[in-house]
């Protein structure tokens, strides 16, 4: 009993170890990412050029004109935006937050910039993307939501987590499976419960990573299928592949 006591103190009072470095993490607002791998992670500004629809970093600088992927050209949302790249502090708060349900403010500050800077302000309604019934029982929480509820109470708009539902339960080995399977599983995969409150709203889709955006487009299709009038879909994280 004392000795649980004593090492719930000093993990209280001892500085965390940066998850990235393994500095000393000194400010509590940096959650589990030191100040000096904060600065190395790339957060957007608008100094890079990023594909116009999907948010795919192509370059750190802006060159002239607008930029598009084309790998996005199917895909059923209006825009995707993140706060930044995933890597270093973002990708360790990211790993962390599948774990324990606080978001660090240095993430949440990025995440509600992220929003200002976009195109998103006419939004009516945020939905995070839910995660399966099952999932949702195994992890406790969905992180989505904590980021949904941290925009949601900055910006006085509101949130939904039950019109959105993932009725397919994807098994965490398929994370590593290549982009073709990933898109047949998530295909289907969501239903809309309660349309009337979906149609004619301006949707944010809200979660953690958007890595190839299957998930995201699967998502935008069925809300627009059931009325939705914009579809864009912001997340703390872009994967980028080089
Ligand atoms: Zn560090
Ligand atoms: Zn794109």
């Amino acid at each position: 009993m004392f000795e649980r006591l004593q090492n719930s103190l000093v993990s209280l009072f001892s500085p965390q170890e940066c998850k990235v470095c393994g500095r000393h993490v000194e400010n509590l607002g940096d959650g589990v990412a030191c100040s000096a791998c904060w600065s190395e992670t790339r957060i957007f500004d608008g100094s890079e050029t990023l594909c116009s629809k999907c948010g795919a970093f192509f370059r750190d600088s802006r060159g002239s004109g607008e930029f598009r992927c084309h790998a996005c050209d199917d895909h059923a949302y209006d825009k995707a935006a993140a706060a930044g790249v995933y890597e270093k502090a973002l990708a360790a708060t990211i790993i962390k937050l599948k774990s324990d349900p606080h978001i660090p403010a240095r993430a949440a500050i990025a995440f509600s910039q992220a929003f200002e800077d976009s195109t998103f302000r006419s939004t009516t309604l945020i939905l995070p993307i839910p995660l399966s019934s099952r999932r949702l029982i195994e992890r406790g929480y969905n992180q989505a939501d904590l980021l949904g509820d941290d925009l949601a109470r900055r910006t006085g708009i509101r949130i939904d987590k039950l019109s959105l539902r993932r009725k397919v339960h994807t098994p965490l080995h398929r994370v590593a499976m290549d982009m073709k399977a990933r898109e047949l599983t998530v295909k289907n995969a969501f239903v809309v419960e309660r349309p009337k409150l979906i149609a004619g709203q301006n949707i944010l889709l809200v979660d953690d990573v958007f890595t190839s955006g299957s998930t995201s487009s699967n998502c935008a299709k069925v809300l627009k299928k059931n009325g939705a009038a914009e579809v864009n879909v912001l997340t703390l994280a872009r994967a980028i592949s080089n």
